[in-house]
C-alpha cells in the first residue's frame, strides 16, 4: 500500500539538488507536495511544472527559513493551499568549507542562521501546525563521523540539528509525530561540486562501498521511506545515507 498518497508534504529548499529530487520522488508517489525556495524562483517553478506535467501536484513558496516571520507565513500559506501539512521536510541547507582560522563571523552565522535556526523555525511551527501522526525529517550530513578539516562550523551546524531532532521527537510523541535526522555522505550537487577538483570528488567517491557519490536520487529514496507510514516506529534516530563510506 502506498501511504504516501495524498499526503501534504513541505520540502524545504526543493528548488534544486537533493531537495528538488525529494519532491519529484513524493509527488510521483502521490503526495502533494510544497516546493519552498529561497531566491531560486525559476528553478523552484521549473521543479513544480514538471511536477504538473508528470499528473502529480505541487506549488511553489517562498520564504527564507531563517526568518521566523516567513516560516511562520509558509506554513499559513502551505495550510491555506492544502488544508493540512503532515510531513516536513528541513532539507534546505547550505555549506562553507574553509579552516577554522579563516572562518569569519559572517561565515558562522550565516550556517547557523539557515541550517540551525531554518530548521528550529520549522519545527517551531510544526509544534502545533503539523497534522496528528505527521513525520518530520531533518538533515544532517555523514560528515560528522569523520574528522575532515575546512568542516568544523558547518557539522557543528549539523551536530545541533542531529539534537534538536532527538529532543523535540519526546515533545511531539503524544501526537503520533516522529522525528528523525537523515545524514547523506557526499552528494551530487552543486553543494557538493562547487569548487571541488575531481580528484577531491574522487577521493571522497573512493570512502562509500560502491566507489562512487550519492545521486540525489538516494538520498530522495531514504526520505520517502522516512515520510511514509511504514517509518512510524522509528523516531529520535539518525539514518546514515552515504554508501557506508561512514
Ligand atoms: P544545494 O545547494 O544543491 O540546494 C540547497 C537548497 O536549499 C536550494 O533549494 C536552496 O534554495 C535552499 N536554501 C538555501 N538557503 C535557504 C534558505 N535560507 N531558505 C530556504 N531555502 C534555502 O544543496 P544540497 O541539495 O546538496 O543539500 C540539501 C541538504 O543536504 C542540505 O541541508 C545539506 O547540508 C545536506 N547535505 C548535502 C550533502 C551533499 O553532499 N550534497 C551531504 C550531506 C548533507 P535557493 O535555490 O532558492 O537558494
Amino acid at each position: 500500500m502506498n501511504t504516501l498518497q495524498d499526503k501534504v508534504i513541505l520540502v524545504t529548499g526543493a528548488s534544486r539538488g537533493i531537495g528538488a529530487s525529494i519532491a519529484h520522488n513524493l509527488a510521483a508517489a502521490g503526495a502533494k507536495v510544497i516546493v519552498n525556495y529561497a531566491g531560486s524562483k525559476e528553478a523552484a517553478d521549473q521543479t513544480v511544472n514538471e511536477i504538473l506535467g508528470k499528473g502529480g501536484e505541487a506549488i511553489a513558496i517562498q520564504a527564507d527559513v531563517s526568518n521566523s516571520a516567513a516560516v511562520k507565513t509558509l506554513f499559513d500559506q502551505a495550510i491555506a493551499h492544502y488544508g493540512r501539512v503532515d510531513v516536513l521536510v528541513n532539507n534546505a541547507g547550505i555549506m562553507i568549507t574553509k579552516l577554522l582560522k579563516d572562518t569569519t563571523d559572517e561565515d558562522f552565522a550565516k550556517q547557523f542562521d539557515v541550517n540551525v535556526k531554518g530548521t528550529f523555525n520549522t519545527m517551531r511551527e510544526a509544534a502545533t501546525r503539523l497534522a496528528d501522526k505527521g513525520s518530520i525529517i531533518n538533515f544532517s550530513t555523514s560528515v560528522n563521523r569523520i574528522m575532515l578539516p575546512g568542516y568544523s562550523t558547518y557539522v557543528a551546524t549539523k551536530a545541533a540539528v542531529e539534537q534538536l531532532s532527538r529532543v523535540f521527537s519526546k515533545e511531539v510523541g503524544d501526537r503520533g509525530i516522529n522525528v528523525n535526522s537523515i545524514s547523506p555522505g557526499p552528494t551530487n550537487t552543486e553543494l557538493f561540486t562547487n569548487g571541488k577538483p575531481k580528484e577531491v570528488i574522487d577521493r571522497l567517491a573512493s570512502l562509500s562501498a560502491f566507489n562512487r557519490i550519492g545521486e540525489p536520487e538516494d538520498i530522495a529514496r531514504v526520505v520517502a521511506f522516512l515520510a511514509s507510514d511504514e517509518a512510524k516506529w522509528i523516531t529520535a534516530q539518525n539514518i546514515g545515507a552515504n554508501g557506508g563510506m561512514a
